[in-house]
């Protein structure tokens, strides 16, 4: 039997996730010798033996790897041998290595869930357990490369046990960086609000739990920062913590301790359950269950739960002695970036919780929970932080040094080097002080982890965003990206094409050429440009920023312009929602043009359908009003309104007039509000369709926050695919969280 050598170099994550112990369990199962090391970019392996056998090592290599592996490059050539004696994992070039790759947070491993509740395992009950498959990343991260020694974990001094663990090949924390137990590990310590220490270790866990069944709420110190916990189940404690928060309708999302008390409340199938059970084990929108419920203040008005199973040490631990839903909300007050420094969260969360839950593991950067929903049976990401940050978009060619400063609201930042693209956790919208210091923070955060100093920035075309505002001080070279060209490319690279093709954009708002609010835009567009050659019909929005808190005013600018001042005689319920003083002044706004902005925002017109059939005036939470429209609707009316595309100076236009004329007749008729709703979304999918057959370009993609509505959604892929290749966001969200990405390509393009 011929026998030689294999050479095999791999990037991607491949470094901090047991890949050098798995590599060696194969070698020396087939009885191949030779090493494998570490190197720069991922790990270098050389086997020698039969080809019959380094065929197979091939084949486990690619198939078999440990669950958070994944390659980026893989190559191999066959050798002359050189008569390797041994298997052996070599020590890496210290000085040549560096790990460029982060990993996200990662949800506790089968194996190690099976430890922490093992009586006779040495690390029963110990609430920071974690092995080379699972456990903190990001979050503890000071500076590359990934060593002990450059994470939070460098206080704890591994005992003689863990040393062992951690030096052994064959051990499942083989370079575990955040490897810890009982002896030598962090622990955890029960405060009341006053900062008097209760208990400590399992004792303080236990104690949680019984003021958790008590109605008090519990600040507890997670992975990427405090949440607040209090029993779902529980009315009065769900009120308080309402109140508390300043939180009016926002949905809580909720822990389950497990599966299966998850399935008696809300639907899973079997892509949730994947989802939910996953490494990054974010909330899931789920829908409700008829008979067996919540308490109602967790999510009111609303079908859906945002629900996650535990996913750390410590929620497992707790959720099992306490096994019922929790209300687990980020520990902030109302939309401000969560607390994450302990120091902070007793003074802020100061008034909200009653007790907390604290430990002494330090949070290096805070990473939120995150939010998706399943949408064409597949996942689709509505927030990007925990278990998917900071992983990077891989680009076909190399990219010069640019800092995208991404949009306003839903802001995220994002970074190139080399060919990757390292976007930030969610930070917030930045309208908020404390968003905005968070902003600076994580940008000073990523320069230092990826050791990186921007020769660009990319920023919004929006002069007011206080990320343009920042970018402008910066003094670096800046280009400027209008937004909605970024979400259209956005969603370009996130299915990896390049080409001339239709990107329909759809938002609430997105600064446009002419300096109006753009929203409901059809673009032709590539990498470096783009032309607008559609749009919504526009009409004057009342109070630019105080109309997104109030859909009756995006109704009253429609109203008024299909029916002018007599808008304010109709019979329906925006205008019914104004007292006397308030009809007088908008009627005045708008004759005068006093504060109102032309907007084509195909947001704001869901808000006017919203309000004009009466389902919201003012909203306590964003896109609130538009998201009931799409709860209400039914997926199976194929009913629909008519439209009109007219075209004016080269430009199409969806003329929307016709639609509500009829709508306010269905009102009349007494059409039920669910009809209307599910005829108002057929009724885009229909223009879409139009648009398409009209503009005959083969490639479609759906961006802008509009696509987070899963019934728009799923009929217009449904419908177009007909003809055309339609794309949808994978691992970016459609919102302006993903708008950091479109600007990093887009700017290197016109660079
Ligand atoms: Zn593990
Ligand atoms: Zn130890
Ligand atoms: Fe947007």
């Amino acid at each position: 039997m011929k026998s030689s050598r294999l050479k095999i170099e791999i990037e991607g994550f491949v470094q901090g996730v047991g890949f050098r112990p798995f590599v060696y369990r194969i070698a020396k199962s087939l009885n191949l010798n030779g090493f494998i090391k570490n190197t720069k970019g991922g790990v270098l392996i050389e086997v020698e033996g039969e080809e019959k056998k380094l065929r197979e090592f091939l084949k486990k290599l690619k198939n078999e790897k440990p669950p958070l592996a994944s390659y980026h490059f893989f190559n191999f050539y066959f050798l002359d041998k050189i008569g390797y004696k041994d298997f052996k994992i070599l020590k890496s070039d210290e000085k040549g290595e560096i790990k460029t790759l982060i990993l996200p947070d990662i949800a506790t491993c089968k194996d190690c869930i099976r430890e922490i509740f093992d009586k006779n395992d040495r690390r029963y009950l110990y609430p920071f357990t974690n092995c080379t498959n699972c456990g903190p990343r990001f979050s503890i991260i000071e500076k590359l490369p990934y060593d002990r020694k450059n994470t939070t974990m460098k206080v704890f001094k591994m005992c003689k046990k863990c040393e062992e663990e951690y030096k052994n090949p064959l051990n499942r924390r083989f370079h575990a960086e955040p490897i810890a137990c009982k002896v030598c590990g962090p622990d955890v310590y029960l405060y009341d609000e006053n900062k008097n220490l209760i208990s400590n270790g399992f004792e303080a866990i236990k104690k949680t739990k019984e003021l958790i069944k008590k109605g008090l709420i519990v600040a507890l110190k997670g992975i990427g920062g405090y949440q607040l916990l209090c029993d779902a189940l529980n009315d009065e404690a769900v009120k308080r913590l309402r109140e508390r928060k300043k939180r009016e309708e926002k949905p809580f999302a909720l822990m389950f301790p497990s599966l299966k008390i998850l399935k008696e409340y809300v639907y899973v199938d079997k892509i949730s359950e994947i989802i939910l059970t996953s490494p990054s084990s974010p909330i899931l929108l789920l829908k409700k269950k008829e008979n067996k419920k919540v308490s109602e203040y967790v999510a009111p008005l609303n079908p859906y739960l945002g629900c996650m199973l535990p996913y750390s040490p410590l929620h497992h631990i707790l959720m099992k002695e306490l096994n019922i839903p929790v209300v687990c909300t980020s520990g902030n007050i109302s939309d401000e970036p969560i607390t994450y420094i302990d120091e902070e969260a007793f003074e802020k969360l100061k008034g909200i919780a009653d007790y907390f839950l604290i430990h002494t593991r330090e949070i290096k950067r805070y990473v939120d929970d995150s939010v998706v929903r399943v949408i064409l049976n597949k996942e689709y990401i509505i927030r990007r932080a925990r278990g998917y940050a900071p992983t990077p978009i891989i680009f076909k060619e190399n990219l010069p040094k640019i800092l995208a400063v991404g949009g306003h609201l839903k802001n995220t930042i994002a970074i190139s080097k080399g060919k990757k693209i390292f976007i930030s956790q969610h930070i917030g919208d930045l309208e908020k002080e404390e968003s905005y210091k968070g902003f600076l923070k994580i940008i000073e955060d990523f320069k230092k982890i990826f050791e990186f100093e921007p020769e660009f920035i990319a920023h919004d075309a929006h002069p007011e965003y206080l990320s343009t505002k920042y970018a402008k001080e910066s003094g670096k070279k800046l280009i400027p990206v209008y937004h909605h060209h970024a979400h259209i490319v956005s969603c370009m690279v996130d299915n990896e094409i390049e080409d001339e093709v239709l990107g329909i954009s759809w938002d609430g708002t997105g600064w446009g050429k002419d300096g109006k609010i753009w929203g409901g835009e059809f673009l032709i567009c590539d990498y470096k440009n783009f032309e607008r050659i559609g749009k919504f019909r526009e009409f004057k929005l009342l109070g630019g920023d105080k109309a997104i808190k109030e859909p009756r005013r995006s109704a009253i600018g429609v109203l008024y312009e299909i029916f002018g001042e007599k808008a304010f005689e109709l019979d329906l319920e925006p205008i019914k929602s104004l007292n006397e003083n308030e009809k007088e002044i908008f009627k005045k706004m708008l004759i005068k043009n006093i504060n109102t902005f032309w907007t084509s925002s195909s947001g704001r017109i869901f808000d006017a359908v919203s309000s004009i059939i009466g389902i919201k005036q003012k909203i306590s939470y964003e896109g609130q009003a538009a998201m009931m429209l799409e709860w209400i609707s039914d997926e199976k009316n194929s009913e629909f309104y008519n439209f009109e595309i007219k075209e004016k100076d080269g430009i199409l236009i969806f003329d929307w007039e016709e639609m509500f004329v009829k709508i306010i007749e269905d009102l009349k008729k007494g059409v039920k509000k669910q009809i209307i709703a599910s005829k108002f979304h057929n009724t885009l999918v229909n223009l879409m369709w139009e648009f398409a057959n009209k503009v005959k370009i083969k490639n479609i993609f759906l961006s802008g926050g509009v696509f987070q509505n899963k019934i728009l959604l799923e009929k217009s892929y449904k419908k177009l695919s007909k003809k055309f290749n339609v794309y949808i966001h994978q691992r970016i969200p459609p919102n302006d969280n993903g708008i950091s990405l479109g600007q990093i390509i887009i700017a290197a393009r016109n660079i």
